[in-house]
């Protein structure tokens, strides 16, 4: 077939970038994606089969989705005016990179910086858009390098700087002292604390609001909904009122906002259930693991456990992939993270599947 001309207007970023996928085949435990096991109660899923019946399918989304902000602010404690909703805070980070790729002077493209490892998508959605990602490596307890980071502000200025706390894949939460520094330090960047997993970590860095510029991104995806795919960021109101002119008119779908709102009202127990047993979960597997000699196990605020063992990771992710365990490898970028795979906490029987298939192995 002839190649049509228009490919030659692609950004050239393009061609370094994989569309993001997923493993596919049959593996009968999933526990890659850190998605929460299935939890809800019978009750619990009438009553979403109940409210998604009475949809009005003709009609658009409300494109202010005034309930569910209501109540994703509540969760977070400010006032909806500072929460802007997202499809996942996936949407949210592609909103900010939009909205704030005014390239500083002297630079031709925004700069955003990060850590190595994270999550993949900050470096992701910026280099689609033709941003510059400046990815600086968390110190040998995977926190914040301070020296590190300082270092890479003293030779650019970022327009955004992404930081997960608690991280994925490494699992912990960054010290908050170090978090509040590298905010004092990058006084003209906006700073984007990623809380996907905070529900999970016993604790809140909601006092780092207090600075003009930050912003927190949550979602539902790691607590029982990720189906739904609602995120929510919350930052200062003038910043909020502006990033939101970029958001599409109809971006949250109704069942997303009406099953959202359900969830983070009505059904809120159903969420403190699922943290609980995911909590208690996360500590019995911990502790097994923890008894196996040459493995360890980065503390964790989150739904998944960060394992180092003796062997490549590559092996134990096929070996863990014949036995029909889908976990996380990060073999691919080799160096400290050779021997690493991140598994998500799953229900009690894929816990025990995993120990058993990972204890064979090791
Ligand atoms: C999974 C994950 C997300 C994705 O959130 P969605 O709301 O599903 O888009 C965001 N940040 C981090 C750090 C994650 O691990």
């Amino acid at each position: 077939m002839q190649k049509s001309p228009v490919l030659e207007l692609l950004r050239p970023e393009l061609a370094g970038v994989e569309p993001y996928s997923t493993p596919q085949g049959a593996h009968p435990i999933r526990l890659d994606a850190n998605e929460a096991p299935a939890l809800l109660s019978a009750r619990a899923r009438a009553r979403l089969a109940e409210v998604a019946a009475g949809t009005a399918w003709e009609r658009y989304p409300s494109s202010q989705a005034t309930d569910l902000r209501a109540l994703a602010g509540a969760r977070a404690g400010v006032a909806p005016e500072q929460v802007l909703l997202g499809v996942g805070s996936d949407e949210l980070i592609t909103m900010l990179l939009t909205a704030l790729s005014r390239p500083r002077a002297g630079l031709d493209v925004p700069v955003i910086l990060t850590t190595t490892p994270t999550f993949v998508m900050y470096r992701m959605s910026a280099r689609v858009r033709g941003q510059r990602v400046i990815e600086v490596p968390l110190d040998e307890s995977w926190d914040l390098s301070m020296s590190a980071m300082l270092a890479a502000l003293g030779t650019v200025e970022p327009s955004l700087l992404f930081v997960a706390s608690p991280n994925n894949p490494t699992g912990n939460r960054m010290s908050l002292d170090r978090l509040e520094s590298l905010i004092e330090a990058a006084p003209r960047s906006l700073v984007v604390v990623d809380e996907a997993y905070i529900d999970y970590s016993g604790s809140d860095q909601r006092s780092l609001l207090s600075h003009p510029n930050v912003v927190i991104l949550r979602t539902l995806s790691k607590i029982g909904f990720a189906a739904l795919r609602v995120g929510w960021l919350v930052g200062p109101e003038p910043l909020v009122r502006e990033l939101d002119k970029v958001r599409l008119p109809y971006n949250l779908p109704t069942l997303s906002q009406r099953l959202g709102a359900l969830v983070l009202g009505e059904l809120s127990d159903e969420l403190d259930r699922t943290i609980e047993q995911v909590l208690t979960e996360r500590r019995r597997v911990m502790a097994v693991l923890s008894e196996l000699s040459e493995v360890s196990v980065t503390p964790s605020d989150a739904n998944f456990l960060w394992v180092k063992g003796a062997r490549p990771a590559e092996e134990v992710f096929q070996r863990l992939s014949s036995a029909g365990i889908l976990v996380r490898s990060f073999h691919r970028y080799g160096g400290r993270l050779a021997r690493q795979i991140r598994v998500t906490i799953g229900m009690p029987s894929e816990n025990d599947a995993f120990l058993e298939a990972y204890r064979a192995l090791s």
